[in-house]
């Protein structure tokens, strides 16, 4: 019996895995890796056979029960798979399925945490999550239920809303019907922590306007407190991703890997 070793991506370059899930991946025979992740962290694993199981958006039953399937055929066989999920593997990572579906089968598991896409937006914009006396609770939302409807809620003074790039408008209206006043900002940033991250500035009424910005480009939308420009913003670094130059994975390789 081989085992899965569930490791977090980051949300984008390869230099935002954490320093064990790069060891990790030097461990794997089979990697199962998403869409949203970088190539360049199949440097960590020559050795293994990376399989592409990605998908956008949500991904139907079959899907996932390939996913869970594939799982347990290479740990049978033996194996130390990875599962290489695109920032955290517990957000919005269909983990519990995943987890699921090994242990009935007496896999070994381990979980490997990766940066969520949420706070590499807060860090690529320099927009604190909390703030001390106006943001004190932070949630991470899905505005999307299983039937594909938007629902919106207000349970946080910051709520980073993952998965409704392309449903703004809508998102804007159940925020307004959530009780969320129309002049609450609403930061909209898509491929946060990758060097083309984009990011915009919104209130929840004017939200739709960035649509067209951010089309076809993963994007988290954070309210509330944690969306408000600091009263004197820091001049951001033009280039805040470090310069991996030509070859990103060899670059994280020497860091990770004295
Ligand atoms: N497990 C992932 C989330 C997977 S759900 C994590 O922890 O980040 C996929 C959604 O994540 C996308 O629809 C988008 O809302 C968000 N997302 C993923 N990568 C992103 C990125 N680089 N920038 C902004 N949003 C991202």
């Amino acid at each position: 019996m081989g085992r899965v070793i569930f490791i977090g991506a980051g949300p984008g370059s390869a230099d935002l895995i954490t320093l064990r899930g790069a060891r990790r991946l030097g461990e794997a025979d089979v990697v199962l890796f998403d869409a949203l992740v970088d190539p360049a962290l199949r440097e960590f694993a020559p050795q293994a056979t990376w399989v592409h199981v990605g998908k956008r958006g949500f991904c139907d039953s079959t899907g996932q029960t390939t996913i869970n399937a594939l799982l347990l055929k290479y740990a049978c066989e033996g194996n130390t798979v990875v599962r290489l999920k695109g920032g955290d593997p517990s957000v919005f990572g269909r983990l519990e399925e995943e987890l699921g579906a090994l242990a009935q089968a007496g896999v070994p598991c381990e979980v490997v945490p990766g940066v969520t896409a949420a706070l590499a937006a807060a860090a690529a914009t320099q927009r604190p999550l909390t703030r001390r006396g106006s943001g004190r609770s932070l949630s991470l939302s899905t505005a999307m239920t299983r039937s594909g409807d938007l629902r919106a809620t207000r349970s946080a003074d910051t709520e980073v809303f993952y998965m409704a790039g392309k449903q703004l408008a809508g998102l804007s209206r159940q925020l307004l019907l959530a009780g969320w006043p129309p002049q609450t900002p609403a930061l909209v940033v898509s491929r946060a922590g990758w060097p083309d991250e984009l990011h915009s500035d919104h209130t929840i009424d004017t939200l739709a306007r960035a649509s067209m910005l951010h089309a076809g480009r993963p994007a988290v939308v954070t309210v509330g407190a944690g969306a408000q420009a600091l009263a004197v913003e820091p001049p951001l670094v033009a280039d805040a991703m470090p310069t991996l130059g030509e070859n990103p994975g060899e670059a994280v390789k020497s860091l990770a890997l004295p």
